[in-house]
């Protein structure tokens, strides 16, 4: 795939000065609406999740006309709710030493040198008003004996900073964003369209103007119209067709948006979580997470000898590797996940893994159990240990869990400044649909925070500097006729291809080659072979789908099929970042770049940047965005 190098871009909307006062300097310059003028200006929120939840809620709140969307029947069934293990905030309620500084520098750690330092210390920043924001809502979050909120570690920190509500903090987190939702419904100030999916972005005068959506139930084609259009539309891990995503994640909003010029950053950044459950079978359709969380109190381990099949309980004490706390002492079992991830891997490769295929590692409770009780660890864990067994069918509480890695985030996204604009004006994306606060790896439990954060604090203020400027008028009528025939035209190819095969079954050959070749470990000639297969595939597709049923009525293989078409060219940018990012850093690793001790790589002098990617007629073009570290010195990561 040929690509072309633009200028560089910078950020402009970043203020300078002192990081603590950058964004309290932000805020002040940032020019408010009045409250009269709020009620004359429209803002479309695509996306229910916490991010889109919590954005639409408080837009609300705040006076403006608010159209939000979603896919699912409810905007309480969006992916968040999925999400098991906490959300971090700098509260220090511990006294171990956390504080605003210390997130800000493992996030930027954990990263890898590759998230921008502004947005990560305001990301940190703001932490500590989302968890006062949730507690006022009444998220029941979990509570030492003596009423105190109680927290435990993730990956990457040495501090107790994660709040959490047992295995079921996203479903708590989302329940309360939906009632504020639901309570900005019911004053008139949001108007809900659940099952309906924004097909295209309206462009007019070289503003986001508005969305072309399907009503998935009657397949009517809709036009909606804004003062500015936010994206809250999560993650494409999908891509992968396995992972620990939602069924129904995807990547079509942002995709859409990146064809009418929304640059697209770092595509190739993918999270695989350490702690999955394996894959068991050709025609699994979903991975399931087991999460982060139970590396507190779970030790991670494989036998000694190769290919040993005994029990574990028959393994004795002296022939079991605890390998992430032998190679990783300061941090153990709590090394970020993109480390724990390629041990479980090396592990693997050495043909030392468990269970069926070697891909699996023990995850053990035994020790915790005998130290704390099985109660306590049923009253921290009891959720996820009855979810492993009711798919495993074996207790966890008497013989280890076994994990392996899985695809889980994708920290790539489109490409948006300190404001959360991208790169065509009046288009705002926040939550995991952006690039910004991750870097290439994203510590456990700060989606949640980031998302919070978007929603409630940062976008609300940013968006009311860009709309001061409106309300901006009509939408020309020609682009809206033109996105509402792209739309209608992509729909009706796929219905006339009348071919064989299932997008289902062009979905899960695509993610098996995303797997292999641009997966966990990705060298020169595996990009290059995904590079020349890709384009075949969907060659195939195009030729070979099968859509059942007609446009005008319930069809989830159409659904099913617009996002597969989109998932194939993510998937070519994809492989082409990953392919001239030839360095390693993060969840990005690169077999031809590692260090003596099989650790990932980076090449600072070539690739301290974001890799922003604008789609044109003849080709993608690739823009740097330059990263500098003025507070976090660049070293090479250690969590030994
Ligand atoms: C199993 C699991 C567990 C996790 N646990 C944690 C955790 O403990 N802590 C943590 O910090 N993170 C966790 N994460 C990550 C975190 O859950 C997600 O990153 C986060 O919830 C994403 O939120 P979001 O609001 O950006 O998107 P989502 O929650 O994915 O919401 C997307 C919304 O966009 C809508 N949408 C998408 N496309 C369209 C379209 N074309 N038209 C209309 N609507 C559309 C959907 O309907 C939905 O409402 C976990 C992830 C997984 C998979």
């Amino acid at each position: 795939m040929k690509y072309t190098e633009g200028p560089e871009i910078r950020d402009a909307k970043a203020p300078e000065g002192p990081i603590e006062g950058r964004w309290e300097k932000r805020k002040f310059s940032a020019r408010l609406v009045n409250p009269a003028n709020k009620r004359k200006l429209h803002v479309i929120v695509v996306g229910t999740g916490l991010a889109g939840g919590s954005a639409a809620a408080t837009l609300g709140e705040l006076g403006y006309n608010v159209t939000s969307f979603c896919y699912q029947d409810s905007p309480r069934r969006a992916h968040s709710i999925a999400a098991q293990g906490g959300i971090n905030a700098a509260k220090n309620y511990r006294g171990d030493g956390d504080s605003v500084y210390r997130l800000f520098y493992d996030t930027v750690k954990g990263g890898d040198f590759r998230a921008r330092e502004s947005n990560v210390y305001r990301l940190a920043e703001v932490s500590v008003n989302i968890i006062d924001q949730a507690v006022a809502q009444g998220v029941p979050f979990a509570r030492e004996y003596g009423g105190l909120l109680d927290t435990r570690s993730f990956g990457g920190a040495q501090v107790s900073r994660t709040f959490y509500a047992r295995g079921q903090t996203g479903q708590q987190l989302l329940l309360g964003a939906y009632q504020a939702l639901e309570r900005q419904i019911a004053a008139g100030t949001v108007t809900m369209h659940t099952r309906h999916e924004m097909l295209d972005l309206i462009v007019s005068d070289g503003r986001a103007r508005g969305v072309i959506v399907r009503d998935m139930v009657t397949g009517e084609i809709e036009r909606h119209f804004a003062d500015a259009v936010v994206l809250a539309t999560g993650g494409y891990g999908n891509v992968f067709f396995l992972s620990t995503n939602a069924k129904g994640c995807n990547t079509t909003a942002i995709w859409r948006a990146h064809e009418r010029g929304a640059y697209f950053a770092n595509p190739c950044y993918t999270q695989i979580h350490p702690t999955c459950i394996p894959v068991s079978g050709e025609y699994q359709s979903k991975l399931t997470l087991m999460s982060e969380s139970l590396r507190n109190d779970g030790r991670v381990w494989v036998p000694l000898k190769k290919n040993d099949t005994r029990a574990p309980g028959d393994i004795p004490e002296e022939e079991r590797d605890y390998y992430l706390e032998r190679i990783y002492p300061a941090f153990g079992n709590l090394v970020p996940r993109d480390i724990a991830s390629r041990a479980a891997k090396n592990v693997c490769d050495e043909g030392r893994g468990v269970g069926p295929g070697g891909l699996g590692v023990y995850l053990d409770f035994r020790d915790a159990i005998n130290r704390l009780g099985r109660d306590a660890v049923e009253k921290k864990y009891g959720n996820l240990f009855e979810m492993y067994e009711r798919i495993t069918g074996e207790n966890p509480y008497d013989v280890p869990m076994r994990i392996y890695p899985a695809v889980h985030y994708t920290m790539g996204g489109l490409w948006v400044d300190y404001d959360l604009q991208s790169t065509i004006p009046g288009l705002f994306v926040i939550g995991e649909a952006n690039f910004s606060d991750h870097g290439a790896n994203r510590l456990g439990a700060s989606a949640l925070m980031q998302g919070l954060a978007d929603g409630y604090f940062v976008l609300p203020t940013t968006i009311g500097d860009y709309l001061a400027d409106g309300p901006f008028g009509d939408v020309d009528e020609e682009a809206v006729a033109e996105a509402e025939i792209k739309v209608r035209t992509k729909i009706e190819r796929l219905m006339s291809v009348n071919g064989t095969r299932t997008p289902d079954s062009f979905h899960r050959e695509l993610g098996k080659l995303m797997w292999d070749y641009c997966g966990m470990e990705r060298t020169e000639e595996s990009l290059r072979k995904a590079l020349e297969r890709i384009p075949e595939l969907r060659e195939e597709f195009w030729q070979n789908v099968k859509v059942s049923g007609t446009a005008e009525e319930l069809n989830q293989v159409l659904e099913k099929a617009g996002r597969v078409a989109d998932f194939f060219d993510l998937a070519e940018l994809m492989c082409l970042d990953a392919l001239i990012r030839t360095e390693s850093c993060g969840g990005h690793f690169r077999a031809e770049s590692q260090d003596a001790d099989g650790e990932a790589l980076r090449d600072d002098e070539n690739f301290a940047h974001v890799s922003a990617w604008e789609r044109t007629p003849d080709g993608p073009v690739l823009h740097k965005e330059p990263l500098e570290y003025e507070y976090v010195k660049m070293t090479q990561r250690s969590y030994k």
